[in-house]
């Protein structure tokens, strides 16, 4: 029997007490690692008492104090860097490089946490009225929950518990049951910072344990990421029980290809951009628009696509790891099957891969098809592999309302040499992050993460201001002091002991 991970509730890294656990598997070898250890609904309500409870002492700590703390753990975040993107690569099959990368973007995240002091200063206004001041205070909200996908489980939950956290809040991560070990190790290591006990609880679970946090009287703010159908459910259930919820949810984002690219940064950007992470980013290319005589160049990124291999994550010549999951890989190639029934035209299949020594792994090989309409369901669904779909776009206003028209609105990328064209692109496209020369437009921490439509669902974004916002309440103070309270209070003797 593999060995089974802790929680951390109410004060103490514990074993479960729940029948039910699940195995986390290595995506290259199928062998257990661990187990994951469902949390009951009675670990549920104790980790929220607890979490509730230091709420009240947290919230009083002087802003300034919190950063620092929060400076300790982004320096420990650095130093373990590496132990941490290891772990992360055992459990979902990520490159090291890769593995790296994930983790980093979340250190980000906890540097950003550290501007806190600044962040959270209200406004003032003097005189508003004659003698009269108005000024805001910007304070914490209570426990707040994050629920977080397998494909980044260093970054995402770092996208949360750190903000949140610095903002005064208390916190309960439930991250993914499919790779649990890394929100386990940067659990430990906040504690090890010398944060406060019960600041942040460790559930996890799937289905049952999220509803149960999202439901749950005693939690203030929902921040969710993962797929739209369970995003739209998050939603629609918090809302309903009045939290304040933010979901980052699926997409199908796009790169326009103009014949005026550079051809070489424009090829190299999308193979990168679509079959890298093995295509399982939210923020991955998955369709290539091609405007004009630019289609000429898809044999060419066949070509280039076809350069590149799966493989293990300490294979240095390895593009990308493999899918998270049998499951995942079985979804891929049925995507790949119907793309060939419904008439798409693969030039390049990757339904049939093996990595050498490693034959349970759930291995796909790039995947390209042209001649794609937006009927096909190649084009409408979100795939999550390393599969791309070119189309053809006779200019770029078409390009423009073909992208428009898709339900999603996560990412988009415009290739060009035309300042002109990249102008029109950014204003008119109905997209929230935009790449122009860049293939995946992720913000850095002092911006938000923006997507857009299907691919957000809530107010405030993550990360950046915004997070902020999401993650405090604003009280606007209107005061009057009469002069004669001045008076008063000159004759007053203080003792100051
Ligand atoms: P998922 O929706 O299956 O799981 C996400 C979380 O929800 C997990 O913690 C899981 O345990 C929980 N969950 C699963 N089914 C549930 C249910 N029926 N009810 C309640 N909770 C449930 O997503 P995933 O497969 O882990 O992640 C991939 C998806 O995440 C993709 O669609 C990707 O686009 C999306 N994603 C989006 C962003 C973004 O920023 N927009 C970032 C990363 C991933």
């Amino acid at each position: 029997m593999a060995k089974v991970l802790d929680l951390y509730i109410n004060g103490e890294f514990r074993s479960g007490h729940g029948p039910d656990t699940f195995p986390v598997l290595n995506p290259a070898t199928q062998d257990t690692i661990v187990e994951a250890p469902f949390a009951t609904a009675d670990e549920i309500n104790e980790a929220v008492e607890a979490a509730k409870t230091a709420f009240v002492e947290w919230r009083s700590v002087p802003a300034p104090e919190r950063a620092r703390l929060m400076m300790k753990y982004q320096m420990l975040l650095k130093e373990k860097q590496d132990e941490i993107a290891e772990i992360l690569s055992q459990e979902t099959g990520k490159t090291f490089a890769d593995a790296q990368g994930d983790v980093w973007r979340g250190i980000e995240v906890a540097e950003q946490a550290c501007n806190v002091p600044a962040m959270m200063m209200g406004e003032t206004s003097e005189n508003v009225a004659r003698g009269i001041d108005t000024y805001s205070l910007i304070q914490p909200l209570g426990v707040c929950v994050g629920i977080t996908p397998f494909n980044f489980p260093a970054m995402i939950p770092l996208w949360m518990f750190p903000m949140a956290i610095a903002c005064g809040n208390t916190f309960i991560l439930k991250p993914s049951e499919q790779d649990p070990m890394t929100p386990n190790r940067l659990v430990e290591l906040f504690y090890e910072c010398g944060f406060p006990e019960n600041l942040l609880q460790l559930i996890h679970g799937g289905k049952d344990q999220v509803n149960a946090l999202i439901t749950h009287p005693d939690t203030k703010a929902i921040s969710f990421v993962g797929s739209v159908a369970v995003g739209q459910h998050v939603y629609r259930t918090g809302t309903d029980s009045l939290k304040r919820v933010q979901c980052l949810t699926g997409a199908k984002n796009h790169m326009v290809i103009m014949p005026d690219a550079d051809k070489d940064q424009a090829i190299n950007s999308l193979v990168g951009s679509s079959v890298g992470a093995a295509g399982q980013r939210c923020m991955a290319i998955s369709v290539a628009l091609f405007v004009g005589s630019a289609q000429q160049w898809i044999p060419d990124v066949a070509k280039a696509m076809s350069e590149v291999r799966p493989g293990a994550w300490d294979d240095n010549g390895a593009g990308y790891g493999p899918q998270i999951s049998p499951q995942a890989k079985a979804r891929v190639l049925d995507y790949i099957e119907k793309g060939k029934q419904e008439g798409a035209n693969c030039l390049l299949d990757g339904s049939d891969c093996s990595v050498d020594g490693l034959p349970q792994g759930n291995w796909v090989g790039p995947t390209l098809f042209s001649d794609v309409t937006p009927k096909m369901t190649i084009y409408t669904d979100e795939i999550f592999g390393p599969v791309l779909v070119a189309l053809n776009a006779d200019t770029l206003e078409d390009a423009i309302s073909l992208i428009n028209a898709n339900p999603y609105g996560n990412g988009t990328s415009l290739f060009t040499s035309s300042g002109g064209a990249a102008r029109k692109f950014q204003s008119e496209i109905e997209v929230g992050q935009v790449g122009i020369n860049i293939p995946i437009p992720v913000p850095l921490p002092f911006f938000s993460f923006t997507g857009w439509k299907n691919s957000f669902y809530g107010d405030h974004h993550v990360y950046g201001k915004q997070a902020i916002r999401f993650y405090t309440e604003t009280k606007t103070i209107t005061a009057r002091w009469f002069s004669s309270d001045a008076v008063a209070s000159a004759n007053m003797t203080i003792d100051l002991k």
